[in-house]
């Protein structure tokens, strides 16, 4: 067998189409675009790659971007008092800390102080626990990248095998949330797995999100799997035998001899996470409009019903 491969690249594209169209339609209905901001923290030059690309991405879709550095050095209030700007700022629907911030700084901490609302990656304690009540609020972007190319695969969830590696709270824990709403029958595995072949081998729906290249070897996949590789593992061109030096979790070739749809690294789940933080955004957006309105409607009774009350 040889794998259908899943085409994030192109199923990325659509979903930025989609969300320009919604974002055109937001800014005529209320007058104005959503705004997304960055916080870098440091220098770190991957980091501020991937900030760029985002910020690149903003303005293709005609979010607008607000580009927040701050240097390597800054204590955590500093940060915090950053971070409650944006949160007052009503420019600002959405905001993104990019991690991992400088070793003297507590991550998850300071993501905490993003105000639940303007959360575009569903990462505060607030939406962790949304998401794990089957309740709707910003959910993590990668994860629903990950659905949206399933669905469009086609692949059918429902009382399917579905085994992840890897139980981070970025990745890991929400997506296993995500595909136990869809009726999945969910396995996590993590590095004190006793046998990781075994648990890959009963997948259906196979999802490496490790941070090791080619961990999972061809034979840990079961033949007609669905195969979705997360990880972005940073070889030299060489090692990798392609240009961008990038590899994934799974060994890609012998995996696609076994699957029956597999994601290429670059080009598969990568590009579905800037897309869904786009769709984040305008549907943060959504909520403060929505929620003004309501509040404007609500100001313009005050007054009747006051007077009705005398
Ligand atoms: P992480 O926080 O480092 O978590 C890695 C997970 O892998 C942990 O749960 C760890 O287990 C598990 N693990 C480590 N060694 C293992 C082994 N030998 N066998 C089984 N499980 C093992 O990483 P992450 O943030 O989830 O990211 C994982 C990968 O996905 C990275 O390559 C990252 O770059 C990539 N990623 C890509 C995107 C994207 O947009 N494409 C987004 C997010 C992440 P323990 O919990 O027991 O330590």
């Amino acid at each position: 067998m040889s794998a259908t491969v899943i085409d994030g690249k192109g199923i990325a594209a659509e979903v930025r189409g989609a969300v320009a169209a919604d974002v055109a339609a937001f800014h005529e209905r209320y007058g104005r675009a959503p705004g997304l901001a960055t916080v870098l923290v440091g220098e770190d030059p991957a980091s501020a790659i991937y900030v760029a690309a985002k910020q690149r991405a903003c303005l293709e879709v005609g979010i607008i971007p607000f580009d927040r550095r701050l240097p390597a050095e800054s204590t955590f209030d500093e940060v915090t008092e950053e971070l409650e700007e944006l949160n007052s700022d009503r420019a600002v629907n959405a905001i993104l800390l990019q991690l991992p911030v400088p070793a003297h700084l507590d991550g998850p901490a300071l993501t905490a102080m993003i105000s639940p609302d303007k959360d575009v990656d569903g990462l505060t304690p607030v939406n962790a626990g949304l998401l794990s009540l089957g309740r709707p609020g910003l959910r993590p972007c990668t994860p629903c990248g990950v659905m949206e190319l399933l669905d469009r695969s086609g692949v059918s969830l429902a009382g399917a095998e579905a085994v992840l590696v890897g139980r981070s709270n970025l990745f890991g824990k929400p997506m296993a949330q995500l595909l136990l709403e869809r009726n999945a029958t969910v396995t996590i595995c993590h590095s004190r797995t006793r046998d990781l072949r075994a648990s890959c081998a009963r997948a259906d729906v196979l999802i490496a999100a490790v941070g090791r290249a080619r961990l999972i070897e061809g034979d840990f996949v079961k033949a007609g799997a669905v195969v979705i590789d997360v990880g972005m593992n940073r070889l030299t061109p060489e090692e990798a035998q392609n240009k961008s030096g990038l590899v994934g979790d799974v060994d890609y070739a012998p995996a696609a001899e076994r699957a029956a749809a597999i994601t290429p690294v670059p080009g598969g789940v990568g590009p579905m996470t800037i897309a869904f933080l786009l769709r984040n955004t305008l549907q943060a957006a959504q909520y403060h409009a929505e929620l003004e309105a309501m509040f404007a409607e609500a100001e313009r009774r005050a007054p009747m019903s006051e007077g009705r009350g005398r």
